[in-house]
């Protein structure tokens, strides 16, 4: 698909998308305190479905220190006084991505939200068309050093893509050098994390979160029983990720699947993402349109 085009069907659903979002909001609103947080997440998957989108990942619940991609697969009870919570969700409709993540709070480390939600809406205002990408950044960076804090310099914001979450351009958190601007009519993720810690995120393993990224290498799987999972993950989730907990077969034969097809480079393996000094992390993310 040519960018225009896909722009231009992006814009088509792009309304309603917004509206979707900001029902499913709500609904975490109302549900969020002392959540079971696996119970949370497939409540808010159901609620996506029930309002005419599709969970675009698994609902991420990421807690303190994980900064993202965490999904819960255990029984865990949230306490707003002790838990940092980010519940970062996606939903698209054909292929067509919106993506969105708040945090939720109420303990002794107030100036960590309020700075990221400050910095979040300040730098939310540079995306617009001429304005180079590495503007959002600057302010983020400007504002957390205000609050004594650091936003992750390994993470931002994205494009979206058809049936891709993470696309192209890549804006930073911080500043960075780069004479790419902001073009008409692109969707974007724009997404802050700020942290009273060191100011960057490791790999952290078990990944609970995959995708599909080379279903052409699917005969590399010799057991029929193992590539036949991962067949029905592609039609079903296509390249966009997901969860163990969204197939349907034997606990067992899901691992092995998965396990194989990591191992075969036929899917990807998102890492849980921690604060590297274990500290505090605070997310924001919306999309919008460039205008
Ligand atoms: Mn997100
Ligand atoms: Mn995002």
């Amino acid at each position: 698909m040519k960018l225009e085009e896909y722009f231009e069907e992006y814009k088509k659903r792009f309304d309603k998308l917004k509206k979707i979002s900001e029902e499913v909001w709500n609904y975490i609103d109302k549900n969020i305190e002392n959540a079971n947080i696996l119970e949370l997440a497939k409540n808010i998957e159901e609620k996506i479905k029930e309002l005419g989108a599709k969970p675009a990942f698994p609902v991420n619940i990421s807690i303190n220190e994980i900064a993202a991609h965490y999904t819960p697969e255990e029984n865990f009870y949230i306490d707003l006084e002790k838990h940092m919570v980010k519940i970062d969700f996606g939903i698209h409709i054909d292929g067509y991505i919106f993506d969105t993540a708040k945090t939720y709070y109420k303990g002794i480390h107030q100036e960590i939200i309020e700075a990221t939600k400050k910095a979040f809406e300040e730098s939310l205002k540079e995306i617009k068309s001429g304005n180079k990408i590495n503007i959002p950044g600057k302010i983020v960076e400007e504002i957390a050093s205000e609050y004594k804090l650091k936003p992750i310099r390994n993470l931002g914001g994205h494009g979206l893509g058809y049936f891709k979450i993470h696309d192209k351009p890549s804006i930073l958190n911080t500043f960075f050098k780069t004479e790419e601007e902001f073009i008409s009519g692109m969707p974007i993720a724009w997404e802050v994390f700020i942290t009273n810690g060191n100011g960057y995120v490791k790999d952290s393993y078990p990944a609970l979160i995959f995708e599909i990224k080379n279903i052409d290498k699917i005969n590399l799987i010799r057991v029929a029983e193992l590539r036949k999972i991962i067949e029905h993950a592609y039609k079903e989730f296509k390249t966009l990720p997901f969860a163990k907990r969204w197939l349907n077969f034997e606990k067992n034969l899901v691992e092995l699947a998965i396990n194989e097809g990591v191992k075969k480079d036929i899917i990807y393996e998102y890492s849980v993402l921690k604060e590297s000094k274990n500290s505090f992390v605070a997310q924001f993310e919306t999309t919008i349109i460039v205008e």
